[in-house]
């Protein structure tokens, strides 16, 4: 089933795409929570982090966040979130992990 992010890596919805590679495309949050708030989507098309599967380049994802969070310069920190599921918010059925930064973070998030 073809979701939003789908169609944003297929262009056929604009977004402001940040980086991309064999594994991930990653754009900016349409409804940013901080001064940078990057969504990273695998172009693999996997609902969730609970059905991921055992095998592939999952690792793509956090490289990607590290690259992105340098060429942003978010030398003094930043967040990476993946919500699943319903219990935590999770609104888009593509798995995405969220990169947070360019502010102070508090913690526990909510
Ligand atoms: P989730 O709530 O599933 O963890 O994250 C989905 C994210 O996608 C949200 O932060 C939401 O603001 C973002 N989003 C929803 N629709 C669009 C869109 O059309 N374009 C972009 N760039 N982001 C979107």
């Amino acid at each position: 089933m073809a979701t939003l992010f789908t169609k944003i890596i297929a262009r056929e919805i604009p977004a402001e795409i940040v980086f991309e590679n064999e594994h991930v495309v990653a754009f900016k949050d349409i409804a940013p929570q901080a001064p940078v708030h990057i969504v990273i989507v695998p172009r693999q098309e996997i609902p969730g982090l609970s059905t991921l599967p055992d095998a592939g380049d999952h690792l793509a994802i956090l490289n990607a966040a590290k690259t992105i969070a340098e060429q942003l310069g978010l030398t003094s920190g930043y967040r990476l979130v993946i919500n699943q599921g319903e219990d935590a918010g999770q609104t888009v059925p593509h798995l995405h992990a969220h990169l947070l930064g360019g502010r102070k973070l508090s913690w526990p998030p909510g």
